[in-house]
């Protein structure tokens, strides 16, 4: 029975319901580039390797809501190494660069670097090998690191909220050590894998005092071999009673830093790259701002996101995939499901954030959003 003082956060299992793709009569060949409604091509795939994660921060996977009660995916429902390698060459054959590995917790899944080592045997059309990166809150990391690296990853990201350890248990909500990730930071960069980006995200009153003594940490030990970037905390998901007020936009971050640090601004790396980025004027690094809140980059997204069991998703906001696996598993040829994920992607409009922006959003549909430890981040 729950009591009056319970905390009751309602949450849609959304897992179940996904489509199964339509698969036409008249198959057609990938050509490499493909556009949706907005014209925007695909570019880039994220693929969450597993639901489950080590960490409970509560702006993404609440301690309330993801108790040991919790039923997780069970393995049969994950898609393999083979099933995620055979749709990520379907992806690159209609133009994905880059694969990024994420979930819940990706180091989690057993093995990974034998996904990594069948994803780095791909080509784009042009003969080219992928760009394949990986998001971890890198717990696991210090073991791992150039396992991966030999196994063919070439970047990391590292989550890494605080530098000062008892804001940074608390954070994580498992009390687990911010020593820990420094050391796997350091093990990816000793592997070969810097520039590591660290991304932090910033919650007003509970944070934003970490943003000045976590820059001048980075700056001081890695130099240009951190890129830390800030990212504004996002409504994303149905659990963790997000409010506007505890957002500090991006604006205010770069104030704060530009006060301990003088800030250049830089031009971007890539068409549709997500974070903004400033140098620092005496030459030791850059940092980003990741500002999904407050200035929406809906405009160039070119992500695509596999879920942890095979649904094809189309913005971090969606309420609804396309159940791929139904595919995978169905007996349809390649041909089949490239030609039924260029039909997806044709009809791709989903611009959430900027209509969010212009007050047009949340969820037209009225649907509940898609958790992102399962969409992966
Ligand atoms: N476990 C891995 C990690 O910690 O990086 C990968 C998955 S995690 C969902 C990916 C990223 O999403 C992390 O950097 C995390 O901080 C970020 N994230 C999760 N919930 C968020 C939210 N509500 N707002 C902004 N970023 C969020």
């Amino acid at each position: 029975m729950v009591g009056m003082t319970d905390v009751v956060i309602p949450l849609a299992d959304l897992r179940y319901q996904a489509p199964v793709p339509l698969v036409p009569a008249l198959l057609t060949a990938p050509t490499g580039l493909i556009s949706d409604r907005l014209g925007r091509p695909l570019r880039d795939l994220r693929i969450s390797v597993t639901d489950r994660c080590n960490f409970r921060c509560s702006y993404c996977m609440p301690k309330e809501v993801f108790d040991n009660q919790y039923k997780f995916l069970p393995q049969s429902s994950l898609l393999s190494f083979e099933e995620i390698t055979r749709c990520a060459s379907l992806f690159a054959a209609h133009g994905v660069h880059k694969l990024r590995l994420t979930g819940g917790e990706p180091l989690l899944r057993k093995h990974l670097e034998v996904l990594i080592a069948q994803l780095a045997a791909l080509r784009t059309p042009e003969g080219q090998a992928l760009d394949i990166t990986l998001t971890t809150n890198g717990s696991l990391l210090k073991r791992q690191a150039q396992a991966l690296r030999d196994a063919g990853l070439r970047r990391v990201t590292v989550s890494l909220d605080a530098l000062d350890d008892g804001t940074f248990r608390q954070m994580n909500d498992v009390n687990f050590p911010v020593a820990d990730v420094l050391d796997g930071i350091e093990a990816a960069i000793a592997a070969g894998l810097a520039p590591v980006k660290v991304n932090m995200v910033v919650k007003r009153g509970t944070n934003d005092d970490q943003i000045v003594p976590l820059a001048r940490h980075m700056r001081q030990h890695y130099g240009p071999k951190v890129i830390l970037r800030f990212i504004e905390y996002m409504d994303v998901g149905a659990t963790n009673g997000w409010r506007m007020n505890e957002v500090l936009p991006s604006a205010a971050v770069r104030e704060r830093l530009n006060q301990a640090f003088e800030l250049q601004p830089m031009p971007a790396n890539t068409v549709g790259e997500t974070a903004e980025r400033w140098a620092y004027a005496d030459g030791l690094g850059e940092v980003g701002f990741i500002s999904s809140v407050t200035k929406a980059f809906c405009g160039d997204c070119n992500r695509a996101r596999l879920s942890t069991e095979g649904k094809l998703f189309l913005c971090l906001f969606a309420s609804r995939g396309h159940d791929l696996r139904a595919l995978l598993r169905g007996g349809y040829s390649d041909e089949q499901i490239s030609t039924a994920i260029g039909l997806i992607w044709g009809g791709r409009e989903d611009r959430y954030s900027e209509l969010r922006s212009a007050g047009g959003a949340p969820a037209a549909s009225g649907e509940r959003r898609v958790e992102m430890h399962y969409i992966g981040g």
